[in-house]
């Protein structure tokens, strides 16, 4: 476990209330002190992670690329756009990416795709080659897989920072015996690092941090 922050991730008090943080535009009505926007660890997964001081390797800062798959209407990715250099968003939903334009209005390193994170190559010409990280929060059928198919992306160095949601593999089985399984199929293309529940912000999910096997 580490306490490390990236750079341009901050501990402030934010409206009398100690905080994560990150500068930028506010994007879901989180609180600010004019400069600084709370990034809420119950909205975000990667916050999660962050807050349970697990250690993602995010180094932060202009050179550090991402690929964010699954980014939503654009709640956390604009939180990594904030911190990170070039932030591939991937989402393929419509009505959100619309959302996910809006936030990248003033993030000029926010680079939005509406494409399928199960189809990686419709965005291969894109996304460039060796990213520092790939963060994942699909939340649907075969999470295991999608982050295999598109572990071409990363780096050799590079990390995979995964939100599994149970319930999106299998409403009926225990959490647990889920991901069990979303491990054992992980460790194809990945040696895992550290994994952690994302309680007490969010219910059934597991963190996971791992890098891609040689
Ligand atoms: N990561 C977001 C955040 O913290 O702001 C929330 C993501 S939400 C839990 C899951 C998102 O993944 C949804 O917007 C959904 O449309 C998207 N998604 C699911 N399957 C996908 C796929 N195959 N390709 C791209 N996006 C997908």
């Amino acid at each position: 476990m580490s306490d490390d922050l990236p750079t341009g991730v901050e501990r402030r008090d934010i409206q009398g209330t100690d905080r994560l943080a990150t500068w930028g535009e506010p994007v879901y009505g989180e609180p600010t002190d004019g400069e600084w926007r709370a990034w809420n660890p119950d909205r975000s997964k990667l916050g999660a992670m962050l807050e349970s001081g697990m250690d993602t390797g995010l180094a932060g800062g202009a050179d550090e690329t991402v690929l964010y798959l699954g980014a939503a209407s654009g709640t956390t990715v604009s939180h990594v756009a904030d911190f990170a250099g070039p932030t591939y968003a991937v989402e393929f939903a419509p009505r959100p990416t619309r959302d996910l334009l809006s936030a990248a209005e003033s993030r000029p390193r926010l680079f939005p795709l509406l494409a399928d994170a199960r189809k990686p190559g419709s965005y291969a010409h894109v996304v460039e080659a060796d990213v520092d990280a790939i963060v994942q929060d699909v939340a649907t059928r075969g999470q295991a897989r999608v982050a295999l198919e598109n572990r071409r992306f990363l780096a050799d160095d590079g990390r995979l920072l995964l939100a599994v949601k149970a319930r999106s593999e299998d409403v009926t089985r225990d959490p647990a015996d889920v991901f069990a399984d979303v491990r054992e199929e992980l460790a194809e293309g990945y040696d895992l690092l550290e994994t952690e529940r994302l309680e007490p912000y969010h219910e059934d999910h597991l963190g996971i941090v791992a890098r891609p096997l040689e």
